[in-house]
């Protein structure tokens, strides 16, 4: 540390006190020093120590990134059907099929999402890097038969991975997707007929636990083909309503017991 400049003895006065002001100042220059090495979180208790550890604790990022630097959220979208061996999925008389519009949706759910900044991965069917997958979330987008069943085949269903290790977590995502699904496109939520296609879908058992999951049917091809085909947007606007419902902590009711 340098010594001060000030010792012109024409200036005595001036000087002495300024020699005074700069002596207090490093004092307390050199307290502050001495707290600041000698300090730890550990010298509080409660909350207040673990919020001054949390500013205090190095900002890791694995790029070398500067620390300022938030990671974008990743979200993996699965297309259902999607490059599993010309599994066309639910197909229509005039050959309209899920396979399509399912990759239609789900490409315009990874445009307005990577719109607003997510890391999106869109996934086939049976995406090798399903083995393992971390991420915020996981949806797997489907559609319903074309077959004519009755003024019934309309809506949409959900199921959630059973395998994830924080159920609660998995709960919201379901919640989320229930409750801005429906909002948005106007549709009927259907909790009858989930097969266990849903509910024990294989990419549940396939992806990393702490990874919530969930699929979803947008519709029915047979009552619901002009929303589904027609106004694809309105499907994906929904699908992402209930993602980043999710992603950002919204506020939102449990789905309600039918
Ligand atoms: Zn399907």
């Amino acid at each position: 540390m340098a010594t001060p400049a000030f010792s012109n003895s024409s200036r005595s006065n001036e000087g002495s006190r300024t020699g005074r002001i700069l002596q207090t100042t490093f004092s307390v220059a050199f307290l502050l020093a001495t707290l600041f090495t000698g300090f730890s979180p550990k010298m509080f208790s409660g909350n207040f120590g673990t919020i001054i550890s949390g500013i205090m604790a190095p900002q890791l990022d694995g790029g070398g990134a500067a620390p300022t630097t938030l990671k974008p959220v990743r979200i993996g979208i699965v297309s259902g059907h999607w490059a599993n061996g010309g599994d066309p999925g639910a197909v229509c008389p005039d050959g309209t099929n899920e396979h399509d519009i399912n990759l239609t949706i789900a490409s315009l759910v990874r445009q307005k999402l990577e719109a607003r900044g997510y890391n999106i991965d869109l996934l086939q069917e049976f995406d090798p890097r399903l083995d393992g997958y971390q991420a915020a979330l996981l949806l797997s987008i489907h559609n319903d038969t074309c077959d004519v069943i009755d003024a019934e085949a309309t809506g949409f269903k959900l199921a959630s991975s059973t395998y994830s290790r924080d159920k609660n977590l998995n709960d919201r995502l379901s919640a989320c997707l229930y409750d801005r699904y429906g909002r948005t496109t106007g549709l009927l939520y259907r909790s009858g007929n989930i097969t266990v296609n849903m509910t024990d879908y294989h990419a549940f058992r396939a992806i990393d636990p702490s990874t919530p999951a969930a699929i979803i049917e947008t519709g029915f091809l047979y009552l619901d083909r002009s929303l589904l085909v027609d106004h694809p947007d309105v499907v994906a606007d929904g699908i992402v309503a209930g993602v980043l419902c999710f992603v950002r902590s919204e506020s939102v009711q449990p789905i309600p017991n039918p």
